[in-house]
């Protein structure tokens, strides 16, 4: 499992003209929790889970990017989406600059925990029984998705 290098990340976000903190986007728990909806709230702010089949995005479909829905980074590319069975959407991989990783022990056995970037959002967590060639599955929560993908635009970044 590797961890996602820091690949230029604020000389980016400089030139984007963000400000020069850690994460491109921080907002405080209040804020958050008025923007996004209580379920949204516990996932990406809280680290938690959404039932299995309660989102929109478990049957691959179509082309386009998927987005964050805390802060409009894009994430995944509808075409790394496979059908897994499992009742969350699954991805092979996500876009490079879109999300990281990093360890999660909190159920006692190590996983790695899938992340915005741009946010710091927790989005769900990454497993090494996908569909060849990279047998990576990110398991994402569809909340985290918002209602939808952007297929217009082809910049994963949204810039
Ligand atoms: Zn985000």
């Amino acid at each position: 499992m590797t961890a996602t290098k820091p690949t230029g990340r604020r000389r980016l976000g400089l030139l984007r003209g963000r400000n020069g903190s850690d994460r491109d986007v921080m907002k405080s728990e209040e804020e958050w929790r008025t923007q996004l909806t209580p379920e949204q709230f516990r996932v990406l702010r809280r680290h938690g889970t959404e039932r299995p089949f309660s989102g929109p995005h478990v049957q691959p479909d179509g082309s386009g990017v998927y987005r964050c829905v805390a802060c409009g980074a894009g994430l995944f590319r509808a075409e790394t989406k496979f059908e897994s069975g499992t009742g969350w959407p699954s991805f092979s991989a996500g876009v490079a600059d879109g999300v990281e990783t990093r360890r999660d022990y909190s159920l006692g056995v190590p996983r790695t925990e899938v992340l915005c970037r741009r946010c710091g959002g927790h989005l769900g967590h990454v497993f090494n029984d996908g569909p060849a060639p990279g047998g990576k599955r990110y398991c994402i929560n569809a909340c985290a998705l918002g209602d939808g993908r952007e297929v217009q635009d082809p910049d994963p970044r949204g810039e």
